[in-house]
């Protein structure tokens, strides 16, 4: 019997007008991190993030790192974080010599609990030492409770970054995610619903601010004709190989954010008449771009995500399941955490689904028929 194709949870979809970019950008010799590719990404980014500046830069981890550098962050300073994220939003605290405090999540949009941030900022207040800056997670594309923690971050005058790394083309009353906080990080990571293969982007209505990242982001060369150096830099731009494939992606992002919001609204229906399964639903504001559609399974069903992971693996279709709390990784376990319950019980009972757009509607449905099979079993 021929097995049934891998179904992956998330991977990159990639059209002609990709190609025809990377081959301009080779035809014309721009294969250096600059390049006439970078300039319009970097445009194009900017018409979608409410014309703030953009710089395009290797990695969304270098977008945090260098957000945090420029919020002012240095060795021995506290940046309070999201807990239930992946580990990148937390590293480049570490990388400065930073103490991360984690906070857990609330029930409705899985981010940042405002009530839990605002008693981290109190406690520290109470001892003399404001953090230096918020790393605010919207997670699996779904927008925080941007209200309340814009409304606690500017109470206390602490810089906001908000990573919104698996959040492009989601909106909070209409306003893209990203440019709500003092900065916006992106990722085009090949696993995002864009990609540049690898890529980030840092975003900040202060154009003083871009002009910093950029230098900083390329060895933070001084005004010259030799080398001078009077910081440290890092080697952190795009190249424009890699810009001329966002370009492309950019063009398709809407359309990818309507096929990942078709993949949701379609496993949610199949699998409705499932009691022991439900899903994260949208708040009112919210526009999610689904990234991924996550599902959580009831704690008394027999079946539990291992189970339902390992049944999905045999059919050859990968799943998995939600990220780990930070509070709970032993890279982190002396990080300082304010805890309710919340991110540890989704990764317990929680499950990401496959999720990309390149899927067949045959494909989506032998997931869900694979699902149903243990079910109705
Ligand atoms: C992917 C991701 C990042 C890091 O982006 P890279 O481009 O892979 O460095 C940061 N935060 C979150 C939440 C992510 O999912």
């Amino acid at each position: 019997m021929k097995e049934d194709k891998k179904i992956w949870l998330s991977p990159p979809h990639i059209g002609n007008k990709e190609k025809e970019l990377v081959k301009e950008a080779f035809n014309t010799n721009w294969i250096a991190p600059v390049g006439p590719h970078i300039d319009s990404f970097e445009i194009e980014l900017a018409k979608r993030s409410r014309n703030s500046n953009v710089a395009a830069l290797s990695s969304g981890t270098a977008a945090i790192h260098l957000a945090l550098i420029l919020a002012g962050v240095q060795r021995g300073d506290d940046v309070i974080c999201s807990s239930f994220t992946f580990s990148a939003s937390a590293n480049p605290i570490k990388y400065l010599g930073a103490n991360p405090i984690f906070v857990d999540s609330e029930q409705e949009s899985w981010n940042m609990c405002p009530f839990l941030l605002e008693k981290a900022i109190k406690d520290a207040l109470s001892k003399n030492k404001k953090p230096k800056a918020i790393v605010l997670v919207h997670l699996y594309g779904m927008p925080a409770k941007l209200d309340q923690i814009m409304r606690i971050a500017n109470d206390y005058d602490i810089p906001v970054i908000e990573d919104a790394a698996e959040a492009l083309g989601s909106t909070y009353n209409s306003q893209p995610l990203g440019t709500f906080g003092d900065f916006g990080v992106y990722s085009f990571n090949g696993n995002k619903i864009i990609t540049t293969s690898g890529g980030g982007a840092l975003v900040c209505e202060d154009k003083a601010m871009i002009d910093k990242a950029r230098f900083l982001a390329t060895q933070a060369r001084d005004e010259a004709p030799h080398y001078e150096h009077s910081q440290i830099g890092y080697n952190y731009r795009i190249s424009n190989v890699c810009a001329a494939i966002g370009l492309g992606q950019l063009e398709v992002l809407d359309e990818r954010v309507m096929q990942k919001r078709k993949i949701n609204e379609y496993y949610k229906n199949e699998l409705s008449t499932i009691n022991d399964i439900s899903f994260l639903e949208e708040r009112d504001g919210s526009y999610s771009n689904f990234w991924l559609t996550t599902i959580v399974l009831d704690s008394n069903s027999a079946i539990d995500k291992r189970k339902l992971r390992l049944h999905l693996e045999k059919g050859n279709i990968e799943s998995r399941p939600l990220w780990k709390p930070m509070h709970l990784q032993p890279i982190f376990s002396n990080c300082k955490a304010y805890v309710n319950g919340v991110s540890v019980d989704l990764f317990n009972r929680g499950l990401c689904l496959p999720s990309g757009t390149y899927m067949t509607d045959e494909d989506i449905k032998r997931v869900v028929t694979k699902i149903k099979e243990l079910y109705e079993a």
